[in-house]
């Protein structure tokens, strides 16, 4: 009887372990859920799909207009009536005119973040694009991370970027909040020095430097990787033990995460 009662309390041990380490790894929608009817890479309708699936996070690009109103976009240039105009010198009245491919028009970060408050799930994952002067990134992080804190969204939402800039900036204006750090060109350890929450990083960096996850897990770093698209990939990035996928296929990395 005793022999028993100890093998249970072992299998419980076990499912207690399994079940911790089948749910510690999640899924972020690249640029929202938009491989699916209606919507479109970083529209307000792909963030609200990412939401409808359950996912971790929703990311979105962003920059600043010449009038200073921070935008959704992940290219530094729009093309309108077969023009291609810099997002930094454009001015917002004519960037509106932009319209995504499921006919939304192009959203401020206004707009995004007032959809946002209505997702019951998914966090929001804001990428800082890189801007040509300094200073439109220290405009566009200041107005952002003010309108996340006047909506009290600051748990839900996370910074990402290429840029070190950046990183500098969410940490002095919000040293709070989670900054991770995309360029796939430093150590965890590095890292650790500036703050930032964890590396996030190309797919090819995190496969030819698996060590990184661990020494980033022992300094209490998250890694994310991007963007993991074929399923083979999506089965070795589980299989590193990152802690959250980004990709563009979500429903498929949730399956087959589920299977694993
Ligand atoms: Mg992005």
């Amino acid at each position: 009887m005793k022999m028993k009662k100890d093998n249970i309390w072992v299998w419980l041990l076990l499912f207690l372990l399994y079940t911790n380490s089948a749910t510690s790894q999640e899924i972020i929608a690249h640029r929202g859920f938009w491989k699916t009817e209606g919507s479109a890479q970083n529209s307000i309708t792909a963030l609200m799909k990412a939401d409808s699936i359950g996912v971790y996070g929703s990311e979105v690009d962003i920059l600043i207009s010449a009038d200073g109103v921070p935008v959704v976009n992940h290219d530094a240039t729009v093309t309108l009536d077969g023009k291609q105009l810099r997002v930094e010198e454009t001015p917002f009245n004519i960037l509106r005119q932009v319209k995504l491919s499921n006919g939304e028009p192009l959203p401020t970060v206004k707009e995004y973040l007032d959809a946002f408050e209505k997702c019951k799930k998914t966090k929001l994952i804001i990428e800082f694009k890189p801007h040509e002067k300094k200073e439109r990134e220290v405009e566009l992080a200041q107005k952002v991370i003010e309108m996340v804190h006047a909506r009290g969204l600051q748990d839900k939402v996370e910074y990402i970027s290429f840029g070190i800039h950046f990183l500098h900036l969410v940490r002095q204006i919000d040293p709070q909040a989670k900054v991770y750090y995309l360029n796939g060109d430093m150590s965890p350890g590095v890292l650790s020095t500036m703050g930032v929450a964890g590396p996030d990083y190309n797919y090819n960096v995190l496969f030819n430097h698996p060590r990184w996850v661990e020494a980033a897990h022992k300094l209490g770093q998250k890694v994310n990787v991007w963007t993991v698209n074929k399923s083979e990939d999506i089965q070795k990035a589980i299989g590193l033990k990152v802690d959250f996928i980004t990709t563009d296929e979500p429903v498929r990395a949730k399956e087959i995460m589920k299977k694993k």
